[in-house]
């Protein structure tokens, strides 16, 4: 298997998959396609941008078995792209088909050429008791070793490789079903099973319960399990077609994402928005100048009739998918998926709780970035957590100054703070300090570190006391472990009046500190 990443920011990553059928660039979002009944043309959705697809084997193998195998599942849907195939878990179950057994899924998948073929599952689904959840991922990892039974096989017969030789470049790539839910450690477990056998690509199963109950801490603590085991692999999300949950797992690093939901919601008239969904009979003006949006007002769309009703905003949502998969990309590009989903957060209460429980996880920080070209914004108390933020105080927590006496003044916005006037102004007065700089994000900067990314290249809010109350005690928790780390027999403090409240609520325990007052004249 080939998927090679190109861009990254917190967990997020570009990527660049090779299939049989063409490259994949990553994130990808891939629009379910029924095999029997699609109102939407396939081939409109490539047309929109979508380069890949996820069917049902299990469906297509009922109702079409021989002209699916004839035709191959690309000629039999019309599409030519990329091609995902569930294998249909869910259905099998619903329909008590006992007859359909993972090698007879995973051969049909091989037959119809597929791309990239899900092996048989069994959805453990939300809130199954432990020990039938257990049973579950058990059943799941027994399908995953038949499957690879049937692949050796084929390998075998087709090119005489190995029959260890597990990544066949000119055959499909077969996806490991990660089942568990909210059950974490069955999760690890099925995760690593999965990676033992020897997958190189991994699906996460059964959020769609969980997505839909909003609990997206619980879906980004699944991600969270999943990805320690395979920080590298492929991941794809199943069932994520909703914009807030595309977003935190994108920055959690899922690559991939399937969902119905455009058609889904369109039958039950919801509208999807980058920021959630509305009900159609709702709305008042349309937020959106997709095509569709562009043409219609919303007293059109309500005198259409159901099934034009159901197509056209069936498109308009996947528009909206299309827009928030390439939002997501050059949030990459820039180094600014942090704020993107802070954004995001803001709209949605729930996801502001998954950001509360990720936003200190070490996996923010693995695809940041060192230097970014643009410069780090800093809003409210969140941002302290930006990795960039978190990185630079780690750099000083470890910086020792060879100076008996300090100085400490507020940041200012002409940046580095050795070009500013009121540094040129300080090193008269103070000869031979220390001289830092302090921010509520950034902690402190000595100015020998203050050309260093982000403390050279960012932008703060500066103003409203009483919101960045948190911030200021979090500078004056830095003074402390810089005052504690360096033996200074003078300090002197330039106190705006953040820190002057906050020194007020913490004094700092030293024998010779002056604290001046310092007015922001920017304000
Ligand atoms: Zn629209």
């Amino acid at each position: 298997m080939s998927f090679e990443v190109r861009y990254t920011d917190l967990a997020g990553r570009i990527g660049q998959l090779k299939t049989m059928h063409g490259n994949l660039e990553t994130p990808a979002f891939l629009p379910v396609v029924h095999p029997v009944d699609q109102v939407i043309r396939p081939q409109f959705m490539k047309d929109l941008g979508f380069n890949a697809i996820i069917t049902n084997a299990y469906i297509t193998l009922k109702r079409h078995k021989e002209k699916a195998i004839q035709m191959g599942i690309h000629d039999l849907i019309d599409f030519d792209g990329v091609v995902m195939t569930d294998s249909g878990g869910y259905q099998v179950l619903e329909y008590g088909d006992i007859e359909i057994g993972p090698e007879t899924m995973a051969k049909f998948q091989l037959d119809i050429k597929s791309d990239l073929p899900v092996i048989l599952d069994r959805p453990t689904g939300y809130r199954l008791d432990y020990g039938r959840a257990t049973d579950f991922v058990e059943e799941t990892l027994l399908n995953a070793r038949s499957t690879v039974g049937v692949i050796k096989a084929q390998i075998d017969h087709r090119n005489h490789l190995a029959a260890d030789e597990m990544s066949d470049i000119k055959g499909p790539i077969w996806v490991g079903t990660i089942q568990g839910a909210e059950h974490l450690d069955l999760v690890k477990y099925s995760t690593k099973e999965l990676a033992k056998i020897g997958f190189d690509f991994f699906a996460l199963g059964s959020p769609v319960e969980v997505m839909e109950a909003y609990d997206f801490r619980l879906l980004a603590k699944m991600i969270l399990t999943a990805k320690e085991f395979i920080p590298n692999k492929p991941l794809h999300l199943f069932g994520a077609g909703h914009p807030l949950a595309i977003s935190l797992a994108v920055a959690l690093g899922c690559d991939t994402f399937d969902s119905a939901s455009y058609i889904l919601y369109a039958r039950d008239n919801r509208y999807i928005t980058p920021y959630g969904t509305a009900k159609l009979n709702e709305l008042t003006y349309l937020p959106c100048s997709c095509p569709v949006c562009s043409v219609h007002s919303v007293k059109e769309f309500r005198s259409m009739d159901n099934s034009t009703k159901t197509i056209e905003l069936a498109k308009h949502n996947l528009y909206i998918l299309k827009l928030e998969i390439n939002v997501l990309k050059q949030a990459i590009m820039d180094g600014r998926l942090w704020e993107y989903i802070v954004q995001k957060a803001r709209s949605h209460p729930k996801l502001m709780e998954a950001l509360a429980y990720i936003k200190d996880h070490p996996i923010m920080e693995s695809g940041t970035r060192r230097f970014k070209s643009k410069a780090a914004f800093f809003y409210d108390s969140i941002d302290c957590y930006r990795p960039e933020a978190k990185r630079y105080r780690e750099m000083v927590a470890r910086f020792q100054s060879s100076k008996s006496h300090v100085l400490f003044y507020p940041e200012q916005d002409l940046k580095p703070f050795y070009s500013s006037s009121q540094y040129i102004d300080l090193i008269k007065e103070y000869e031979g300090y220390q001289i830092c700089s302090y921010s509520a994000f950034l902690g402190i900067i000595p100015v020998e570190l203050c050309d260093i990314y982000p403390a050279a290249h960012n932008l703060s809010n500066q103003a409203n006391d009483e919101m960045m109350e948190y911030s200021h005690d979090e500078i004056i928790k830095a003074l402390k472990a810089f005052l504690n780390l360096n033996h200074f027999e003078e300090v002197v403090i330039y106190a705006d009046k953040g820190v002057r409240n906050s020194l007020n609520r913490n004094p700092l325990n030293h024998n010779n500190i002056t604290i001046l007052e310092y007015e922001d004249n920017r304000r």
